[in-house]
């Protein structure tokens, strides 16, 4: 009994610990907002759980979390060290306001697909999922994150679209609107998962897999430059800008998602201004 009422002090005192912000273990570095990244850092061999799901942990201590779009307004993450003792550190989440935007002119074969054009986006749409449940140890996320493209912002992320004026899915990603055969580059180093130059909706499509998760996936392009399997390092050339699948001018549609969360690819990159 008194060795267990010692282990609790000991879990309580290293939670008030946490709690007051003074850990030496755990680091967090990342937009703390709906749509955030957050890069995290802990003891080697200390686990990780985000509202109570396990997240992965390198040998060396490092782990992604991300905010979605609609994301709570507080987490919980919970590090449990090699005694197994857990501690709990809530985080606070803030919220952002997302703009409407409508498109009009699309061609109404691409805005309400024909029933025999479903089949061919469910298999598009199944491809692109099994390569946001891929989960490789590998963290080729720290290299860090550029513009995969420049160009004028023409769509931000978590905006609702409204199409031919019809309410569809929040934007999940960010436009760059360039010019035909701008280079399109690889945000980060990575493994290529998935490079298509069919799919319905988004055409010419790419996805990178850069461990732990996190994709990034560059859609619409003009054409690929990279195969299935290629190891890519951060900045390297992936395609080149166009408006393939369902586009109304040349742009490159960029997403990175976190497993299924879908995150604000600006917030992991600093302006555009003098960058690539
Ligand atoms: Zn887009």
């Amino acid at each position: 009994m008194r060795g267990n009422s010692s282990a609790y002090c000991i879990a309580l005192a290293a939670s008030l610990l946490l709690a007051s912000g003074n850990s030496t273990a755990l680091q967090l570095n990342g937009a703390r907002t709906q749509g955030g990244l957050v890069i995290g850092r802990v003891a080697p061999r200390e686990r990780v759980f985000l509202d109570s799901r396990e997240v992965r942990v390198s040998p060396d201590g490092v782990f992604l979390i991300g905010f979605g779009r609609d994301a709570p307004s507080e987490v919980k993450l919970l590090v449990q060290n090699r005694d197994g003792v857990r501690v709990e550190k809530r985080l606070s989440i803030s919220k952002r306001s997302y703009k409407v935007s409508h498109v009009n002119g699309l061609p109404e074969s691409k805005v309400t697909p024909k029933p025999s054009d479903m089949k061919k986006i469910r298999e598009d749409n199944a491809k692109i999922a099994r390569v946001r449940k891929l989960d490789s140890a590998e963290a080729h996320f720290m290299t860090g994150f550029i513009w995969p493209a420049t160009g004028r912002i023409s769509g931000v992320f978590g905006s609702q679209r409204i199409l031919n004026g019809e309410p569809r899915r929040p934007h999940n990603g960010i436009d760059i609107a360039a010019p035909r055969g701008t280079p399109v580059v690889a945000m980060a180093e990575g493994q290529v998962a998935l490079a298509n130059s069919d799919m319905f909706l988004t055409g010419k499509t790419v996805m990178i897999n850069h461990g732990h998760g996190l994709t990034s996936i560059y859609i619409h392009m003009d054409r690929i430059t990279v195969k299935r399997a290629d190891l890519v390092s951060r900045g390297h050339q992936i395609g080149a800008i166009g408006m393939t699948g369902r586009a109304t001018g040349p742009h490159l549609h960029w997403g990175v998602s976190l497993f299924n969360t879908k995150l604000d690819p600006a917030l992991l990159v600093g302006s555009m201004e003098g960058v690539n």
